[in-house]
């Protein structure tokens, strides 16, 4: 089997890894890739959202199965475009991946369906937006409806901040047409877990609880990053209440995009709070998350291509995962000055050494020779 993953993230390279180690596979493609990756697999330079150019590759590689890692490409369509030229593809086609380039159609999903969430308003009219937060106060979360690059979220203290918010998204437009409408959304306090997910319009079948760390250092402290780290399993996430996440969340969702038409196949993120009242969905993701994948490869013995193709196939009920016991932890090196303006272009040495300590993998993200 041939399989190309699109994307150049270290979520792409654990992907690469783990698939280029299945006894089915015979050739791993990666657009565009990094330098790590280009180790292990065949990479060429079409950018992750050229839908045309993507499918035009898969074609003339003769590309069994593409495996999308980033969100754009989804929202935008790549699912069923692929499905239209007749090639195989992993992700939920685009009305199901709203779920993710939609803040407000999410929360409306999440409310239809009963999913526990937080209370929450859309709104798009910047003055609306504002009569809203004055009349519930705050704390409060302004969030782009959007997909904003993971940018597009201000936690609020006080009723100044979320206006300033509100300007930014809605006025300044720091974030184009995905401030187009906004969702002010009731702060929930508690501590977050990552829960994934196959699931192929009939089956669901979670993976092993994760937990990313987003603050740039040590100690929670700092600005937000698109993740420093991630470890898997995440022991805040009992037994327990994961099997509460799968019924109240993951169920219900299963069921909603059924009935509307629009089965979900794929990976379904569920970034979940432990609030006091119990678990309640942040947001959703539409694909595998990263930083969090690169724990769970490392930890997933079973061969990455049997749930892959099952869920293509609608046939996740004959599956099954096996695990490796112990824990693994992602730490991320990045550039001093990130995630403000870093200097590029660093020579990055010591990966051999590292590798050489065994069950350590170095994961590329954004690099080259
Ligand atoms: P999102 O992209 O919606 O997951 O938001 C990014 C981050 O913002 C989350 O991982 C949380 O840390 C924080 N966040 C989002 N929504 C809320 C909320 N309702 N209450 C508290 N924190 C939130």
């Amino acid at each position: 089997m041939k399989v190309l993953v699109v994307g150049s993230g270290g979520r792409e390279h654990a992907l690469v890894w783990k698939i280029a180690q299945s006894s089915k596979v015979k050739k791993v493609y990666c657009v565009p890739g990094n330098a790590g990756i280009a180790r292990e697999a065949e990479c060429a330079d079409i950018k992750a959202d050229d839908i045309w150019g993507l499918a035009q590759f898969a074609k003339e590689k003769k590309v069994d199965v593409t495996v999308v890692g980033p969100e754009a490409p989804l929202v935008s369509g790549i699912v069923d475009r692929f499905q239209r030229e007749g090639l195989k593809v992993f992700g939920p086609k685009k009305q199901a991946a709203a779920l993710e380039g939609s803040k407000a159609f999410s929360k409306m999903m999440m409310k239809s369906a009963g999913v526990p969430s937080g209370r929450f308003k859309i709104v798009s009219e910047l003055s609306s937006a504002k009569d809203y937060v004055e009349s519930v106060g705050a704390p409060i979360v302004v969030k782009a409806s959007g997909l904003a690059a993971g940018k597009g979220v201000v936690v609020c203290q006080t009723v100044e901040e979320a206006h300033r918010a509100i300007d930014m998204i809605m006025k300044e437009r720091v974030f184009g047409a995905a401030g187009d409408s906004v969702v002010i959304e009731e702060k929930l306090s508690g501590e977050e877990a990552s829960i994934l997910a196959f699931m192929d319009g009939h089956t669901i079948y979670a993976l092993e609880s994760t937990q990313d760390h987003k603050a740039i250092f040590d100690g929670d402290k700092g600005p937000n990053t698109g993740g420093m780290g991630a470890y898997c399993p995440a022991p805040v996430v009992t037994e327990r209440m994961m099997r509460q996440i799968e019924r109240d969340v993951f169920v219900p969702i299963a069921h909603a995009t059924n009935r509307d038409g629009c089965p979900y196949r794929g990976i379904l993120y569920a970034g979940v709070m432990m609030t006091e009242e119990g678990p309640k969905v942040l947001e959703f993701n539409v694909r595998f998350g990263d930083p969090e994948t690169q724990p769970i490869m490392m930890r997933l013995k079973t061969d990455i291509m049997e749930p892959i193709m099952a869920t293509i196939d609608e046939t996740l009920s004959d599956v099954s995962l096996e695990w490796d016991p112990r824990a693994a932890v992602c730490v991320v090196m990045a550039a001093g000055g990130y995630p403000g303006d870093y200097a590029k272009g660093k020579e990055i040495t010591g990966i051999e050494e590292a590798e050489a300590l065994g069950d350590v993998k170095v994961f590329h993200a954004g690099t080259a020779m």
